[in-house]
């Protein structure tokens, strides 16, 4: 490394280092405005592709899924359903979605692979199991720390709730939730995924007026993307036993 690319890395120019190098090496060198030029390009693209990855991390998906492994014929999701919801528009209005269906349907791999859509396009994207996050809300109350997760997840585009309703959770932990999604409402794009039709999300949350008033807020602006009850894994074992 020279004297000028170490300098760049000492101001964490990483980009501009790269490109330095680069240039430097070249046969021909560019005018001086193409080559600065050039180097504001490579630190920019430097920055995004870094941000990225850090969003990647932070949002905390438990596995990596995307569209491209994703087969639309064995599945109930319709590829023109997704494909608009790619350009992560919907975030920017605070628009949400919920897929519900049978487990193995597909559900939190279309979350996880729109999620990180959203990531690429620039969006900020938090991934939390319903469970979980209840738990950290419980905790948050009991550590006198009430509010800080809520305006941790104001901060970001979209928020992803998988499974609700896989697994009961206490009332208190049912009206902490309601709370959240009051706050984030019309300002954080939610997905939630679930195996519970809207009937059922009074047994999850114990108290009917609260749950009307969720579905209201939840459904205002919403998309409702239905999986079906046909599991994925379930045809793939079925055809593997067939070969
Ligand atoms: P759900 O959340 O609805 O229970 P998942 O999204 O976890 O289901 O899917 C179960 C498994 O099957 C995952 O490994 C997922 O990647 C895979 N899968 C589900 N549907 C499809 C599909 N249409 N194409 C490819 N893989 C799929
Ligand atoms: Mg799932």
């Amino acid at each position: 490394m020279n004297a000028l690319t170490e300098q760049l890395v000492t101001l964490k120019l990483h980009g501009m280092a790269m490109a330095t190098t680069e240039l430097l090496a070249a046969k021909k060198l560019p005018s001086l405005p193409v080559a600065l030029q050039q180097l504001i390009e490579a630190e920019v693209t430097e920055r995004q592709v870094r941000s990225i990855r850090y969003q990647m991390t932070i949002a905390k998906f438990p596995h990596h899924k995307d569209f491209a492994t994703f087969d639309y014929g064995a599945s109930a999701i319709d590829k023109a359903t997704i494909e608009p919801l790619c350009s992560g528009e919907f975030a920017a209005h605070a628009h949400n979605l919920i897929l519900v269906g049978g487990t193995g349907t597909g559900k939190t791999h279309t979350a996880i692979a729109l999620g990180a859509e959203l990531i690429q396009k620039g969006r900020k994207v938090r991934f939390h199991n319903a469970v979980d996050l209840i738990n950290a809300l419980i905790k948050e109350q009991a550590d006198n720390r009430q509010g800080s997760l809520v305006r941790r997840l104001q901060q970001v585009d979209c928020v992803i709730i998988d499974e609700l309703g896989y697994i009961p959770f206490p009332k208190s932990g049912g009206a902490l939730l309601f709370h959240l999604i009051s706050k984030l409402y019309e300002k954080t794009s939610l997905i939630i995924t679930t195996n519970l039709d809207f009937g059922e999300w009074v047994n999850v949350f114990g108290d009917a007026k609260m749950t009307t008033a969720l579905l209201d807020r939840v459904t205002h602006h919403c998309s409702i993307i239905e999986t079906k009850n046909d599991s994925y894994r379930f045809k793939q074992s079925q055809q593997n036993v067939k070969k």
